[in-house]
């Protein structure tokens, strides 16, 4: 309605008809325009006043109506720049919080980086620990088999190859140490020198390895003969030395006649051989020399053959 006079007003006063035009406008005086009218309203309302104002010759009212119209305007400026300058503080803001992203999207990428270094690291860390312990694990087993065929090497070569008893060397070695212990405590140790009868005979008739088969089935009985703590040998080709520690003559007389019966008594080999041994017997006396007294069961064993074998001489 309100509008409907403006428009009407404006008419009359684009048409020249003043008073019409001057009972329009204060017509639209009488509404509270403050409450009522919209912005772009007023500022219609002020230029048709002061159009108005000017072809009634009015200039005061005029000024009035261009000085409120200019304040509108003023008014409208500052509140786009109001806007502006928000709409300028939230792009600042909305830069600031984009680099502030940035800033923590960099931090991110070099804590990523670093994550990535310490894995690194400690994944070689792993590597090389590992590694450490697979080294360790090798050279304990390998100082160990080195130690085990070490071990075997040295049984070995105190070994007769053929039989598993004792070689040569060996049982020279524990007749020594059984005669200088028996001095020591005073309990002397007895030799039985031990030697095949007619061995070469079993060789030639029967072969050589049947002539082997003859020594282990021997040993076999001389080994069956003796305690655990006793000592027997191989020294020669059918040649054998018992080291009886701590006994007697008479005790090493009983095991000899006791081994000397039994290889009589038996046959020997998948050939059925019969066989005799012949034993030289001595108690070992303090005042000799581990040599002297072996020497002493040889020839005990000498004697021994040239009374027709199958016997023992003490
Ligand atoms: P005796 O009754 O006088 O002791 O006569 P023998 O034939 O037993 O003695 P001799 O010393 O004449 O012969 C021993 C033989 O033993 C000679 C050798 O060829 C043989 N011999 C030595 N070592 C071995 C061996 O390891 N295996 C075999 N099969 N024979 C061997
Ligand atoms: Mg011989
Ligand atoms: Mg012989």
């Amino acid at each position: 309605m309100q509008l409907h006079a403006l428009a009407h007003g404006e008419w009359l006063l684009a048409t020249g008809d003043l008073a019409a035009a001057r009972r329009k406008n204060e017509m639209l005086t009488q509404f509270d325009r403050q409450q009522t009218w919209p912005m772009g309203f007023t500022k219609r309302y002020l230029t048709f006043f002061s159009q108005l104002s000017a072809q009634l010759g009015n200039y005061k009212q005029q000024v009035d109506a261009q000085d409120q119209l200019l304040r509108i305007v003023n008014g409208q400026v500052k509140s786009v720049a109001d806007r502006v300058l928000l709409s300028e503080r939230l792009m600042f803001n909305f830069n600031q919080q984009n680099r502030e992203i940035a800033r923590l999207e960099e931090v991110a990428e070099i804590k990523g980086v670093l994550l990535d270094l310490a894995l690194d690291k400690s994944l070689w860390q792993r590597t090389a620990l590992a590694f450490m312990c697979a080294l360790f694990l090798f050279l304990t087993v390998y100082t160990y088999k080195q130690v085990q065929h070490k071990k075997h090497f040295k049984l070995l070569a105190l070994k007769d190859e053929l039989t598993g008893i004792a070689n040569r060397r060996a049982i020279l070695d524990m007749k020594k140490r059984a005669i200088s212990q028996g001095k020591e405590t005073g309990k002397a140790s007895s030799l039985i020198s031990i030697d095949i009868d007619h061995f070469k005979a079993v060789n030639d008739e029967y072969g050589h390895d049947v002539g082997d088969e003859l020594i282990k089935s021997i040993v076999n009985t001389l080994s069956h003969s003796i305690r655990s703590s006793d000592k027997v040998g191989r020294v020669g080709g059918e040649e054998f030395l018992i080291v009886l520690e701590r006994q007697s003559l008479p005790h090493a007389l009983e095991v000899a006649q006791r081994i000397r019966r039994s290889i009589e008594q038996q046959i020997h080999t998948t050939k059925n051989i019969k066989a005799t041994v012949s034993m030289g017997v001595v108690e070992v006396n303090a005042t000799e020399t581990p040599e002297e007294a072996a020497k002493r069961a040889d020839l005990n064993l000498y004697e021994a053959k040239k009374s027709g074998r199958n016997t023992i001489v003490a």
